[in-house]
């Protein structure tokens, strides 16, 4: 019995639940689907770096890598990489993962004074093996792997994070500036999905938080046959719903990708006690077909597309009208 029809035969469907199962994917009917690069925020070069990558033929991995790698390097942005900004005792850590179309996924949390994330956790897919490597072991793995050590604290992040200790009043920020956590799903010239995920996390976190976007299911997940997803905002509320591991599966059920965000951003908002109006939450999704869609709590999330038709940042839906 191969995984598919495992799926078929003991899934909720065969428990009675009612779900209609895989009743609109199947590897075997996919029609030609051109390749599209789809990111969390407004993250133009990021997305025009991965396009470059998938329409010189090259692979949806290494497209997501290098789209997230832009960020990385920017020290302006102050969610990811370099110029992240750090937690309440003054340290940038950062959590990134990676996921290809075969389902192999490497991970790294917490790890500090190495800017890009995104390719530790790519050779900790290609090189070890493990999943996700953490702090000063990721940080050692990564040095071994010849990347640089180096400064990650900017002076204007450091400026920013000085000021914040004079009232040490911490509640999630909405959305900082323009974008958060990076994340990228693309589809390439074979028709093959990956994904990754980058973010110094939450600012003015306590020292040894993780975030979703690390987290295989939450913050990430990609299932060749189905399609991918990504997340950002406040994490601990993704890791609570498995939110991209729980947009894919209904996207498995047969809704498209902004029916599958909408009603994952839901789940998070009807839980009971839900202090939604205080927090951002905000998905993408690419299904096989090459169809896109997104949604988030609070207004001011978005998405940015590379396709054919050119790199364009599309406003998301969101729930929460009186933001
Ligand atoms: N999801 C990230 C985290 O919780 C932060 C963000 O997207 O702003 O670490």
């Amino acid at each position: 019995m191969n995984r598919r029809s495992f799926i078929k035969n003991t899934g909720v469907a065969s428990l009675g639940i009612g779900l209609n199962i895989d009743k609109t994917f199947s590897s075997s009917n996919q029609k030609d689907v051109d390749p599209i690069v789809i990111a969390t925020w407004d993250v133009k070069n990021a997305t025009n770096k991965a396009w470059k990558v998938i329409s010189e033929n090259g692979s949806s991995l290494d497209a997501v890598e290098l789209g997230c790698m832009v960020e990385e390097a920017n020290k302006n942005g102050q969610s990811v990489g370099i110029g992240g900004l750090p937690d309440r005792e003054g340290n940038v850590t950062l959590d990134a993962c990676i996921m290809d179309h075969q389902g192999n996924c490497g991970s790294v949390v917490y790890l500090q004074d190495i800017k890009h994330a995104i390719s530790v956790a790519r050779l900790v897919m290609e090189k070890t093996p493990h999943v996700m490597l953490a702090g000063d072991g990721a940080k050692k793995f990564a040095l071994s792997m010849g990347f640089q050590q180096e400064n990650l604290l900017t002076e204007k992040s450091k400026n920013d994070w000085i000021k914040w200790k004079e009232s040490e009043q911490y509640k999630p920020i909405i959305n900082i500036e323009n974008h958060d956590t990076i994340g990228m799903l693309a589809i390439d010239k074979n028709k093959n999905i990956s994904g990754g995920c980058t973010t110094s996390g939450l600012a003015y976190k306590m020292q040894g938080r993780v975030g979703d976007s690390p987290i295989i299911g939450s913050g990430l997940f990609i299932d060749n046959e189905i399609g991918g997803a990504v997340a950002t905002g406040l994490g601990e509320e993704v890791m609570k719903t498995i939110g991209s591991f729980l947009v894919v599966e209904l996207m498995r059920q047969g809704y498209s990708p902004d029916e599958a965000c909408k009603t994952a951003i839901e789940r998070i908002i009807k839980k009971p006690g839900s202090d939604y109006k205080n927090f951002q939450v905000g998905y993408i999704a690419l299904n096989k077909k090459g169809e896109t869609g997104s949604h988030a709590i609070q207004r001011g999330f978005s998405m940015t597309k590379y396709d054919k038709t050119g790199n364009f940042n599309i406003d998301s839906p969101y729930f929460h009208k009186q933001g």
